[in-house]
């Protein structure tokens, strides 16, 4: 309609494969854009234009938009995938997570929301690609809706709970999963339910880790290329799951292990789908069968706790009653005070050696809570070098949940004066040093 075509510059015209016999609607810029853009893949013999053409139609949902979710959702917009849809929560982008998330740069820090800053991003690299972003997590409530019209799901999220409402709603909506993780130096990645044979998430792992390892208050540490190379492989596994291009082989049914420190990949074989999965078998108390993800309970799945809160499978969490939390903790104000008025002060810091050498306050000791129980003599003799009437004995850790680990050891081990900083040196940075590291 711009009155500019190929046809009159040559008056031949050319067909682009792409787009069908050049008689297409799609105006001849965007056919050139497209052969540009992609050429690498279309001359490569086992993808080529069919796989593309099939790659161009692919809806595709990536949930989580943090150090697996930027890489995949990179190399998925790069090579043209049709449709993206994002899911993160309000999350906006924080410092600490520059180190792997790498579609974020330092002016989003503190202000854009990492889903809406993805999003920018891909649409920057390849206009060609639509994409939805949704700030609303993913819940038991809107798993199934969120995955309508979806042909592959990727898990990218970082909480064992958001990994059964997507890994279940995918199995009762027999979608591709692609699941990746990754923590430490440690990688790993698999595809479930993208045949009849194939497991889904829960029947890999149907039992959730223990609610100690789920609520943990420590951070967990990552070198920043191994949360990539599992992005990056779940983006080719989904490529390969839209494209089915030649000699495709989805890594369904097989686990892949990455060992970072080692440089080495594993495969290890899966057992294939358990009929009797509660998620997509067919269980022999058909009570127990997941309808719908918004109908089960996965707080007392996950947590142990019912609708209302109540711990029902009861485990001891190593935190403080309500009563002694009352009794032996002290408010960042109050440690504040102390400090001011030069109160005799033992701070045992209980984080972990890395945390402590990366930042502490002055004058703390560290006593990380994983080796408190073998060090209590030199928790005494600190005491005791340092007693008078005046001195007061203060745990504390990053958000004030180790320290109420590591109080209740030290109560059960005659230090019976000691309390524990509410709220922890996450507390200390909101309240009285803002310049105190945000990590
Ligand atoms: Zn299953």
């Amino acid at each position: 309609a711009d009155g500019f075509t190929m046809e009159n510059v040559s008056g031949i015209g050319w067909n682009d494969g792409l787009s069908g016999d050049g008689s297409s609607e799609i105006e001849v810029g965007a056919r050139k854009e497209h052969v540009e853009r992609y050429a690498r893949q279309l001359v490569l013999g086992s993808f080529g234009l069919e796989s593309q053409k099939r790659l161009m139609n692919g809806v595709v949902l990536i949930v989580g938009a943090g150090g697996l979710g930027c890489p995949a959702a990179l190399y998925l917009a790069a090579a043209g995938v049709g449709h993206i849809v994002l899911v993160d929560t309000e999350d906006t982008v924080d410092r600490s997570n520059l180190q792997r998330q790498i579609a974020y740069s330092t002016r989003d820090v503190d202000h854009s929301k990492k889903a809406h800053a993805l999003a920018e991003r891909i649409r920057a690299m390849n206009p060609n690609v639509e994409v939805t972003a949704f700030t609303s997590g993913l819940h038991p409530w809107n798993a199934e809706s969120l995955l309508d019209g979806i042909h592959v799901a990727l898990d990218c999220s970082d909480n064992v709970l958001t990994r059964y409402v997507l890994g279940d709603a995918c199995a009762i909506r027999h979608i591709p999963l692609v699941s990746g993780a990754a923590i430490g130096t440690d990688g790993q990645l698999s595809v479930f339910c993208d045949s009849e044979d194939t497991p889904c998430y829960r029947c890999v792992f149907p039992v959730a880790p223990p609610a100690k390892c789920v609520s943990s208050c420590d951070t967990g540490g990552v070198l920043g290329p191994v949360p990539g190379t599992i992005g990056v492989l779940q983006a080719m596994e989904a490529i390969k799951l839209l494209s089915s291009f030649s000699g495709a082989k989805s890594l369904s049914r097989r686990m892949l292990l990455f060992d970072a420190a080692e440089s080495t990949f594993r495969n290890i074989k899966l057992r294939p789908r358990n009929p009797q999965c509660i998620a997509c078998g067919n269980p022999s108390d058909p009570s127990s069968k997941i309808h719908q993800v918004e109908k089960y309970n996965y707080g007392r799945f996950v947590y142990g706790v019912n609708a209302d809160g109540l711990v029902c499978k009861p485990e001891d969490d190593g935190l403080l009653s309500a009563s002694d939390r009352m009794a032996f903790s002290i408010s960042v104000q109050e440690l504040y005070e102390m400090v001011q008025s030069h109160k005799q002060l033992i701070l045992v810091d209980v984080r972990s050696q890395e945390q402590f050498q990366m930042c502490s306050l002055k004058n703390s000791v560290n006593f990380p809570l994983s080796v408190l129980p073998n060090q209590l003599n030199e928790v005494h003799q600190l005491v005791q070098k340092n007693q008078n009437d005046d001195s007061h004995l203060i745990v504390l850790c990053r958000r004030g949940r180790d320290s109420q680990r590591a109080l209740r050891v030290l109560h059960e081990n005659g230090l019976m004066h000691a309390k524990q900083l509410e709220g922890g040196l996450s507390s200390w940075r909101s309240h009285i040093d803002p310049s105190f590291p945000d990590y």
